[in-house]
């Protein structure tokens, strides 16, 4: 079925980011926001805007019943539900799909299944793909535990199976400790995410996080994107992001990118999707498998020079992939560095209004960014407020570009993260790209110290 107008279930530089794909394609937005969002740039340009609930997310972005009725009374035919939020809830996919709504997303059970990590990881094996050793899915006996742990041996890495945002991880360095770190695991877990079920993997010392890019068009084709390095994490949440990553050779990138499309082949899964490895002395590791857009989707997207909103979009429509493996080249290097509204030393949020804002520009940089000067960042939300992306046809050579667009990059009444990056753009480690996960943290450590 054609998508005519689509509902943008989201907010700040994702919403936006939907709205000028939908626009390019023809098609018409409608942005709904919450009372702390009127005046938000991506409702400033949706065709058509509904306020859905007051600033809590819990009552606004989250609310599937006014959601839904903001889409019937605007006569909407597809929801995007961008990242966070309820983009990787099952439950809302079948609503809207129940509700004659083209859902731009993976099929409700590919959604399920991998949200349960302990089922994602018994899927990606079943599919081929390789795993961290550890558990065969969920543990609840001790007895068992320790069986395992002293089998794929110590450290290991206790984790929820409903965790995410990295939350719901418990390292545990030996047997002694290993009871009472399930147990705190467990309820946890019980707590934050209403269900207990843990299970054990192999804890890896020193690894990258390494991502490919899949879709599929939901009937059994299926192709991959390259991988994306974001191994620059805080907390688990990725700083900067870069495609190719630094260290994956070309034949490793074209293996491993056809294993990935052919587990996706095997499942017909449909729409975007990024599966998630830890990479370490050249083996790679599933971790998990997010069903939606991500975060750092624009470097892909500069170096395949594939619109990945609008391939989304497409499948949703019931169309094909637009390109087949043979016809994606990748070309160049690029760079995300995710720009927040926090001191950039303490990480301490900083919302309120910006006084003045000049993004930057020039050849090959790109600001997904829904900032204006006299713009209000509201305290509700994520403190991500921009997206700067730069291409540059060597690593060297975007590395420089990033260096000169951050300077021109101007931000006044709040602070933000540019200075990090800035200083990020200055280590050794990092222009020779030589980082794991746990790079970012012990340099942070090192320089307050
Ligand atoms: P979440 O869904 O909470 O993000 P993930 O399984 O993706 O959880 O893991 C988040 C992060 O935790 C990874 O990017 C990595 O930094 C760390 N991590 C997860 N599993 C392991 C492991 N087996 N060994 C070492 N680090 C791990």
């Amino acid at each position: 079925m054609p998508i005519s107008r689509i509902l943008i279930a989201n907010r700040g530089e994702i919403a936006l980011r939907i709205h000028r794909a939908a626009h390019e394609m023809g098609i018409e937005t409608v942005a709904v926001h919450s009372t702390a969002d009127a005046d938000a740039m991506h409702v400033r340009l949706a065709d058509h805007a509904v306020c859905i609930g007051p600033p809590a997310a819990g009552e606004s972005y989250l609310n599937v019943a006014n959601i839904i009725s903001a889409a019937e009374i605007t006569q909407a035919d597809a929801i995007h539900p961008g990242y966070g939020f309820l983009s990787e809830n099952a439950k809302f996919a079948e609503i809207v799909e129940a509700h004659d709504i083209a859902w731009i997303g993976p099929k409700p059970e590919h959604i399920r299944t991998m949200g349960d990590k302990v089922e994602a990881k018994r899927t990606a094996g079943a599919l081929g793909l390789p795993l961290v050793p550890g558990s065969d899915g969920a543990v609840s006996d001790f007895d068992e535990a320790r069986s395992i742990a002293a089998e794929i041996g110590y450290p290991v890495i206790i984790k929820a199976a409903s965790g995410g945002g990295g939350r719901g991880m418990k390292v545990c360095e030996s047997e002694d400790q290993l009871e009472t770190l399930m147990q705190q695991a467990g309820s946890e877990a019980k707590a934050a995410f209403g269900d207990a079920t843990v299970y054990i993997e192999k804890y890896l010392g020193n690894p990258r996080h390494i991502e490919f890019q899949v879709f599929g068009d939901g009937n059994g084709n299926a192709i991959h994107l390259g991988e994306r390095d974001c191994s620059l994490q805080r907390r688990h949440q990725k700083v900067l992001e870069e495609a190719p990553s630094p260290v994956i050779s070309d034949e490793d990138r074209m293996r491993m990118g056809e294993t990935c499309a052919k587990a996706m082949r095997d499942m017909a899964y449909r729409g975007a999707g990024t599966i998630e490895f830890l990479w370490e002395n050249g083996e790679f590791y599933f971790i998990e498998m997010n069903t939606r857009l991500q975060v750092e989707h624009p470097v892909t997207e500069a170096i395949t020079g594939v619109d990945l909103v609008r391939e989304q979009i497409r499948i949703a429509a019931g169309k094909e992939l637009s390109l087949t493996q043979d016809e994606i080249e990748f070309k160049g290097h690029a760079i995300e560095c995710r720009i927040n509204a926090e001191d950039p030393w303490t990480f301490a949020p900083s919302p309120g209004k910006v006084t003045y804002y000049h993004a930057a520009g020039g050849m090959h940089v790109r600001v997904d960014s829904g900032l204006y000067a006299g713009y209000s960042i509201p305290p509700y939300y994520d403190s991500m407020i921009a997206k700067l992306i730069v291409y540059g046809r060597t690593r060297e050579g975007c590395m420089m570009r990033l260096k000169r667009a951050l300077e021109e990059m101007v931000i006044e009444g709040v602070k933000t993260s540019v200075p990090l990056h800035q200083a990020l753009l200055e280590q050794d480690d990092v222009k020779s790209g030589d980082y794991s996960i746990k790079w970012l943290e012990d340099w942070l450590k090192t320089r307050a110290s």
